[in-house]
């Protein structure tokens, strides 16, 4: 079992979502880790965790539907996920 926690950001001009971050883990807490390490670096979601704006929900999913980096096929530079 796996998880994607998807956290929803509201926009506080009309309170509607407009972004959304989705952190994958082979569990919760690994989830929270990615979320934790990105809420340090991500200045404009910290101030929306702050401010209350943001709207977490879980989803399990199978450990093979987690995306997996397929590796750069097509010589453009850009890892492929899939
Ligand atoms: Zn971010």
């Amino acid at each position: 079992m796996a998880w994607e926690l998807h956290s929803y950001i509201v926009n506080p001009d009309d309170q509607r979502i407009y972004l959304k971050h989705v952190f994958y883990g082979h569990s919760k807490d690994d989830c929270q880790q990615v979320k934790t390490e990105h809420l340090a670096s991500c200045e404009y979601y910290r101030a929306a965790e702050a401010e209350g704006r943001t709207d977490d929900k879980w989803e399990a999913i199978n450990d093979e539907d987690l995306p997996a980096v397929e590796g750069d096929d097509d010589d453009d530079g850009v890892i492929d996920v899939g």
